[in-house]
This record gives structure tokens, sequence and C-alpha cells, in this order.
């Protein structure tokens, strides 16, 4: 764990987060800068930097998890397509330096980005959150 990292922050529970699925391995909560409403962040528990630095296992975790989170935010949010995107480095348009995977809700005619300017409100932070995490514990019963 970092002391200074964000992601490590929130799953120490020093920070807050709105919080969507967890496994053993993952965390997976709302960006607060939501791209698109419903816009998740998979984060491994433990820090590694970016894909340079994580273990094939935890990429592979992540990797894994993303499905589940895409088709949960695809039948909760009736999206027409999902982004998952992953950043490694400043170059490519990492901000937090705790490997991670965006999973976005895509619409029919809207530009496609993965950060936002603008901070989602809480209220309707806290309510998708809720709605996803029903979801997608769902999803998960359904698999077992
Ligand atoms: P990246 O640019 O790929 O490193 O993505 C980092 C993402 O984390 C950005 O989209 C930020 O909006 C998001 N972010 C930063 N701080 C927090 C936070 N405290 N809770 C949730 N998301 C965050
Ligand atoms: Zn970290």
């Amino acid at each position: 764990m970092v002391d200074d990292c964000i992601f490590c922050q929130i799953l120490k529970e020093q920070a807050p987060c709105y919080a969507v699925h967890e496994t053993r391995y993952t965390k997976t909560f709302l960006d607060i800068f939501p791209a698109s409403p419903g816009h998740c962040l998979i984060v491994t528990k433990d820090h590694y930097r970016d894909i340079f630095d994580a273990t094939p296992e935890a990429i592979s975790m992540v990797g894994h998890v993303s499905t589940l989170i895409a088709h949960t935010v695809k039948q909760e949010l009736q999206c027409d397509g999902v982004g998952v995107f992953q950043l490694n480095g400043a170059a490519a348009g990492q901000t937090v330096f705790h490997y991670h995977m965006h999973v976005i809700p895509c619409h029919d005619g809207q530009e496609l980005t993965i950060h936002s300017r603008s901070q989602g409100d809480p209220d309707d932070l806290q309510a998708m959150a809720q709605r996803l995490q029903a979801c997608a514990a769902a999803m998960h019963a359904d698999e077992d």
C-alpha cells in the first residue's frame, strides 16, 4: 500500500468511494468524474503502478471482473456500447498511478471520452452505485 495513493486510501477505507463490487483481488467503484453515468473503475487490491508493474495474475483478475461489470452496466443502463480502457503512463493519459480499468457505458451519438472535467453529483453517484451493486450481485448469482 502506498500512503499518497488515492486508490490505496480507498482500499484502506481512509477515503470514501461509491462501491459497486468487490472480490478478494479487486474492488470496483464509480469514477467521481464520470465520462458518462455509471463509469466504473476496477482496481487491484495490491498497489501496482501500471501494466508494466502488475502481475499477470492481477491483470487477469481485473480482466475477469471487467466482463462482469461490462454486462452489469449494459443490462442496468441499457447502453448501446461499453468502453473498457486501461491507461499506462502519463504519456498515455494515466492520472492515478495504481493499476485500474475503466468501464464506461456508451450511448449512440455521445462523444467518447475517458476523462471528464465535471465531478458527479454525490446523490446521483450514490443512487447509481446502489443500482449497479444490486445488478452486479444478481449477475454474480447467475454465474454460480
Ligand atoms: P486514469 O487517468 O486512467 O489514471 O484514471 C484515473 C481516474 O480516477 C480518473 O478518471 C479520475 O476521475 C478518477 N478518480 C480520481 N480520484 C478518484 C476518487 N477519489 N474516486 C473515484 N475516482 C477517482
Ligand atoms: Zn495504490
